[in-house]
């Protein structure tokens, strides 16, 4: 029955440490989300960056081709128009043919310079900025460019008529932008117009360049001599110390980051949030999993230790004790099982409170423990009951030992929320494996014996022996079917003749109830009358007796009718009125009935019971106070309480012949009983000797096995007849 709780209690546990791995994994996972998302944004804008980025790169190389394809078309514009060609037409002397060519470049708004060249490179004319210029000047443009590939100044360019690309070139700190066009090859050139060039150059600036920039939306244009890393961000110029020497670069509008930039704040702000409410849930979460840690942690001490004195409790006990009992035949010894259970404790509980009752229980708990060794178990088992294993016990000594600790221990005084309280304990005790080898067996004999331990008086320890059983079993017996003997009417009476102090005439007799039953033969009324108390049958039994009794005593004509009374019974509120109602349904003569009370009867509520039996006696009802001597024998209750008779108990003649203090004793209850005008009845007369002693001491009436033991209604009936019913027996006695 064990196993699949321990499965559960594993179970439990591990159902956290999964709820905190999930709670992990999640955290991870949403992370992880949330980084591929992020990546995925910056995909998608800078993919949106490169598009843009390409676009206007061709936008770039398109503008500075365009500006400079202008300039060149101008040059060719102004090299076909006559005036030119009129210039360089007419055998003008070198001096005016540079003049009219400054006038005539007046016209080149765009160009800061510009020469005309012979095939063998020789200036005819030159212009700067307005100025007149020389051979020196286009010299340094030819530096520049002539090495280089494509240059229109190039030494090995191709025939004439080829038309020219304008070409631009860096010149160590600016670009230059070249063009050059062969007047030959323009409509109407003439023949001495041959092999001449007409070669032009303009600066690109950067105010120039940031004209362009600003006409396209780009944020710098610049010329750099370090190779930008994009090269959608750069574009190659010529220069003369060899290739990819200068390039020209740009920041490009980036329209991924402008988005970006737009919806940083509405991302930012989606990004909060998101990972606040993952920092919430993963809190959460977390404190759901150690809740429930905690939660499991309870269970599975709840489920093996008991939460008031932290001792195992029984689950805890019962698997110990299997787990002992599996390994009794290794080690060769034995065990012992000793149940416990307090004798004061509902008394202290109901005196003191639950809370005093509670660290009475811890108070005690913490006494065991210090009692066991090494491999011993105490648990409590529920209420104010301590079970107890103890390991290596090899003979019953070892157990009665502890018994005698646990006896002298808890006798000791306990100090409970500052008042001084003792308790007691009672202990059964079962031996493994002299009494039984499993669990069940040994739990069920200890009880046993424990009942047996609180039945002799308590505070006292009992093993348990074969004859404990019978009565534990009536026990049960009388629990499932006294209820059912009462109604159906299978209780009997016997009655027992009290006779005259010459034993000579029966002037009573006691009814005593037995039940006859099928299996355990005639079960006496010590086994169930106790039982029938505790279990609210007392009073249909009574009375069923009493009326049994008035029917059949009825016909016995003078004789006194005397029927035991229980506590419970009598303290009822409607005693009197019970008794008077089936004394008057049966027609029995109330004077002839005598009740028997014992002292416990009168001693709880004094007052309701004096009042009770004033009334019983105002009905005629005789009172006898039953085995005298036993309980409080106070002379005040005698003298208080209306009885009409005292029942010596037979206790004191079955101690008699030993002791001689008892015969003192019943000398002197007999001499009271006289004092106060009572009638003296002696129990349990069994022996000549007693009866002629209690003879001599003045007792009224006798009862006694000597006379007769209970008998059926039917043997009182003959004995009645008799006219000396006991002289064989007092004879022979
Ligand atoms: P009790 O009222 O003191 O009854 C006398 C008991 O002593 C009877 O036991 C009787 O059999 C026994 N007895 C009588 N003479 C001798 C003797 O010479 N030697 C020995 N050893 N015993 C003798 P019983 O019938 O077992 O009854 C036991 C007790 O049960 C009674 O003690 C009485 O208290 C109670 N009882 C019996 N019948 C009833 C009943 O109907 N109602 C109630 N409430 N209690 C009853
Ligand atoms: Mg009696
Ligand atoms: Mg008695």
């Amino acid at each position: 029955m064990h196993a699949p709780l321990l499965a559960k209690m594993t179970n439990a546990d591990s159902s956290a440490r999964m709820l905190k791995s999930t709670v992990m994994t999640l955290a991870a996972a949403f992370v992880l989300v949330m980084i591929a998302a992020v990546a995925v944004v910056f995909a998608i804008t800078d993919s949106a960056n490169r598009i843009e980025a390409e676009r206007q790169r061709d936008r770039i190389e398109a503008a500075i081709e365009s500006q400079i394809r202008l300039r060149q078309l101008r040059i060719e514009t102004l090299a076909s128009t006559g005036q030119l060609q009129a210039v360089f037409n007419s055998a003008m002397p070198r001096q005016l043919l540079q003049l009219a060519f400054n006038r005539f470049s007046k016209g080149f708004a765009d160009v800061e310079g510009a020469y005309v060249v012979t095939a063998a490179g020789q200036v005819l004319a030159g212009v700067e900025n307005g100025e007149p210029a020389g051979q020196t000047g286009y010299d340094g443009l030819k530096r520049l460019s002539a090495a280089l590939p494509g240059s229109p100044l190039a030494a090995n360019r191709e025939g004439p008529g080829r038309p020219r690309q304008p070409f631009i070139v860096f010149d160590g700190h600016e670009l230059l932008a070249l063009m050059s066009v062969e007047l030959s090859s323009m409509q109407g050139a003439g023949e001495d117009q041959d092999g001449l060039s007409l070669v032009g150059y303009r600066r690109i600036t950067p105010s120039f360049l940031k004209g362009l920039a600003d006409l396209y939306r780009i944020n710098e244009l610049r010329i750099t001599a370090r190779m930008p890393d994009d090269p959608l961000l750069r574009r190659e110029i010529d220069s003369p110390q060899g290739p990819a020497r200068a390039w020209l670069t740009w920041s490009p509008e980036r329209p991924g980051e402008a988005m970006i930039r737009q919806f940083f704040w509405a991302l930012l702000g989606v990004g909060v949030v998101f990972a606040a409410i993952l920092v919430l849930a993963v809190h959460r979460l977390r404190a759901a999993a150690a809740e429930i840690g905690l939660r499991e942690r309870q269970i599975q001490r709840l489920a093996g230790q008991d939460e008031l004195s932290l001792l195992p409790n029984r689950r805890t006990f019962d698997l110990r004790l299997d787990q002992e009992l599996a390994q009794l035949g290794r080690n060769g010894s034995g065990l012992a099982v000793l149940l416990l259970d307090l004798d004061r404790f509902k008394a202290v509980n109901d005196t003191y409170g639950h809370t005093a009752g509670d660290e009475l229980i811890r108070q005690v708990a913490e006494r065991l423990s210090g009692m066991m060794r090494r491999g011993d178990t105490v648990a409590r088992l529920g209420g104010d009951e301590f079970g107890i294993i103890q390991t290596l016990a090899a003979a019953p000594d070892d157990a009665a030992a502890l018994g005698e600790r646990i006896l002298e221990s808890l006798t000791r005084p306990f100090a409970i929320m500052g008042v001084e309280t003792t308790v007691g304990c009672s202990i059964g005790i079962a031996l493994a494996p002299r009494d039984g080898e499993d669990r069940e067996t040994l739990l069920r004999l200890a009880d046993t014996a424990l009942y047996q331990s609180k039945n002799e008086g308590r505070n006292r320890y009992s093993f348990f022996e074969s004859r404990m059983n019978r009565s534990l079993q009536l026990k049960r017996l009388v629990e499932e079917d006294l209820r059912k003997a009462i109604a159906n009417d299978e209780l009997v009476l016997h009655y027992q003749p009290q006779v005259s102090i010459d034993g000579s005439t029966i002037v009573g007799v006691e009814a005593l109830v037995r039940w006859p039953h099928p299996v355990h033969g005639l079960v006496p009324p010590s086994d169930f009358i106790g039982i029938a108390e505790e279990r609210g049958l007392i009073v249909p039994l009574s009375d069923w007796v009493l009326r049994r009794a008035c029917i059949e005593a009825k016909r016995w004509d003078g004789i006194r009718l005397a029927v035991n009374v229980s506590a419970i019974q009598f303290r009822h509120k409607d005693f009197v009125a019970n008794v008077m109602r089936i004394v008057r349904e049966t027609g029995f003569d109330p004077s002839r009935l005598e009740l028997e009370l014992t002292e416990g009867v009168v001693v709880d509520d004094a007052d309701a019971a004096e009042n009770a039996m004033m009334d019983l006696r105002g009905h005629g009802v005789g009172l006898a106070l039953d085995d005298f001597g036993t309980g409080y024998s106070s002379l005040i209750y005698l003298r208080r309480f209306a009885f009409d008779k005292i029942k010596i108990d037979r206790s004191f003649l079955e101690y008699m012949e030993t002791t001689g203090e008892s015969a003192i004793l019943v000398h002197s209850i007999a001499h009271l009983g006289r004092a106060l005008g009572l009638r003296v009845c002696a129990e349990g007369v069994e022996t000549a000797e007693q009866h002629r002693f209690l003879q001599a001491i003045g007792c009224h009436e006798l009862q006694g096995f000597l006379f007769s033991k209970g008998v059926t209604a039917a043997e009182i009936d003959t004995l009645l007849t008799l006219k000396a019913p006991f002289a064989a027996t007092l004879a022979a006695a």
